[in-house]
């Protein structure tokens, strides 16, 4: 099962979190390869890195909403999602235009030409009309234009821009496993507006740099085949954790038939009717999940007559 283990450094304002999806990430895989050809291997590698640091960064911040982690790419891979819902349920996928070389990292999949960008949009649950999500952009290029090989140094950006913290990510995934570990360091009160400097402040410093350190010596594969007790053991055996029951992060989509119908609408009746003449009817696979709609020319005219089994003009009776 996929576990979340969130933990604190008692007396230290430095939180963590580690996350390993398993056969929640396998279904995602496997439900792509029973539609269609499955992900190239790189961009296999990727969306488990998504999927892992989204379900990270929603259960950092506990948001109300969708977190979508979009990067939007100007090579071989033009788009990849993941999605994460407040209860940790996730969805990821991505759109491949071009050929890869097989050990592609990010840059060669999405910053070819310098143009890709990585979109956090928090999207609130209760959103009145008008309402615009909140949206962070940032580049896949590092402060000196030097090119970021992993997602985990555009998101540690990214969570430096928009909150102000330091954060600590690693990130790996093969066919098997999404996983993740996440460090970062609270915002103290009163700390940093006092103008100087306080011992306080630089002993606080230290405790953070030391545990940020012991971190970033976490190999991929460590991460990958160790389990959670494993990895918290190795790396902070001198430090005093404290850890929280698990939680049970999941697949699931949020797709629907209403959805996919209100999309068809969209793209318009003329170009509906084309595809039902050409093809006898209009079906749609979920990018996410894999599940096929199928819009038949009935349900494509009753897609665009509103209010069909009503009479016309009874909405004003009574
Ligand atoms: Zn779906």
């Amino acid at each position: 099962m996929s576990e979340l283990h969130k933990f604190l450094f008692e007396g230290l304002p430095v939180r963590g979190l580690l996350v390993r999806l398993t056969g929640d990430w396998r279904e995602v895989l496997q439900r792509r390869k029973t539609v269609q050809d499955e992900f190239p291997k790189p961009v296999r590698a990727l969306m488990g890195e998504m999927a892992a640091a989204g379900v990270l960064m929603q259960s950092n911040i506990k948001f109300n909403g969708s977190l979508i982690i979009q990067i939007f790419g100007d090579g071989p891979v033009k788009l990849a999602v993941a999605e994460v819902q407040p209860d940790l349920a996730f969805r990821v996928t991505a759109k491949v235009v071009g050929e890869m070389p097989e050990r592609a990292q990010l840059d060669t999949l999405l910053n070819v030409h310098g143009k890709g960008r990585c979109a956090i949009t928090l999207d609130p649950k209760d959103r009145f009309p008008g309402q615009q999500p909140y949206q962070g952009v940032v580049a896949l290029h590092g402060d000196q234009r030097e090119p970021l090989h992993h997602l985990s140094e555009v998101l540690e950006h990214y969570m430096l821009q928009s909150e102000q913290l330091d954060t600590k990510l690693i990130l790996a995934a093969n066919d098997d496993i999404a996983a993740g570990l996440l460090i970062q360091r609270l915002p103290v009160e009163g700390a940093g507006n006092l103008g100087r400097k306080n011992e306080d402040e630089i002993g606080i410093n230290e405790a953070y740099n030391r545990i940020a350190h012991l971190t970033a010596t976490l190999t991929s594969e460590e991460l990958l085949t160790l389990d959670a007790d494993t990895v918290l053991r190795r790396l902070y055996w001198e430090e005093k954790v404290i850890r929280y029951e698990p939680v049970a992060p999941h697949f699931a989509c949020t797709c629907s038939r209403e959805r996919v119908g209100n999309m068809l609408k969209g793209l318009g009746r003329e170009e509906i009717d084309g595809i039902v003449v050409e093809q006898g009817r209009v079906e749609i696979a979920c990018d996410f999940c894999g599940v096929k709609y199928h819009f038949d020319p009935v349900d494509v005219g009753e897609l665009f007559t509103p209010n069909e089994r009503q009479a016309p003009g009874s909405a004003t009776l009574n």
